[in-house]
């Protein structure tokens, strides 16, 4: 007899019904608590929560305090890019013309972005199985928290099965953030001075950027 009945546990979060396959996920959930940097209330969910105990914008900045900081002439794009907000730049240009973008329609102009290098990755099996038991789960009992997988049997065959298969996948490349920051304060000087020498208007929030840089070296 090869059959065995495996139950598997879930954790529901009693406020929106969102499902973990851990009970300290779902406690975090929709739990809130005050980030221990600037104090602002900060849910558990995505950027902020999830156990943090700082804030996303306090944990920003401590990362660029401690980065390796690189001028935006020093990175070449070469097998890198460049991250801010989930968003990837492959060449310098895009990126500038992306903060002038933002700026000019009233946002505060950003001066860095994270240097991204290329590793090679291989999703593992776990997270294979886990995301297509999400989706089983959707598609059998959506989001409701008494879905469950008792109907679900013989999780061993296809284990084994899906780790032969695995292992013949090749591998994908993924572009992670690491500890170097391309820092724009020089791309904005730099931008000043072009400004002056065509004796263009030079835009409110690249003074207030680029003195902002003065300030702080
Ligand atoms: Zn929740
Ligand atoms: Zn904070």
């Amino acid at each position: 007899m090869n059959a065995r009945k495996v139950q598997i546990t879930q954790w529901v979060c009693e406020k929106c019904a969102g499902r973990y396959w851990g009970e300290t996920l779902a406690e975090e959930c929709c739990a809130q608590r005050p980030c221990c940097g600037c104090g602002i209330v900060m849910d558990g969910h995505f950027p902020n929560g999830n156990g943090q105990s700082q804030c996303y914008s306090c944990r920003e900045k401590s990362r660029l305090e401690r980065a390796k900081k690189m001028t935006l002439y020093e990175f070449y794009s070469g097998d890198r890019m460049m991250e801010r907000h989930g968003e990837f730049y492959t060449d310098a240009n895009t990126l500038v013309q992306h903060f002038i973008d933002y700026a000019d329609e009233g946002g505060v102009p950003e001066r860095y972005a994270w240097v991204c290098a290329p590793e090679a990755w291989k999703p593992s099996l776990e997270l294979w199985i886990e995301q297509s038991l999400e989706q089983h789960l959707d598609l059998v009992g959506g989001r409701h928290p008494d879905g469950h997988f008792d109907s679900l049997i013989d999780l061993k065959e296809i284990t084994a099965k899906f780790q032969i298969w695995m292992e013949e996948q090749p591998q994908f490349k993924v572009y992670l953030a690491g500890s170097t920051a391309v820092d724009l304060a020089i791309t904005w000087a730099f931008w000043i001075d072009e400004l002056r020498e065509i004796n263009a208007v030079i835009p409110e929030w690249l003074s207030a950027a680029v003195e902002a840089d003065n300030g702080e070296t």
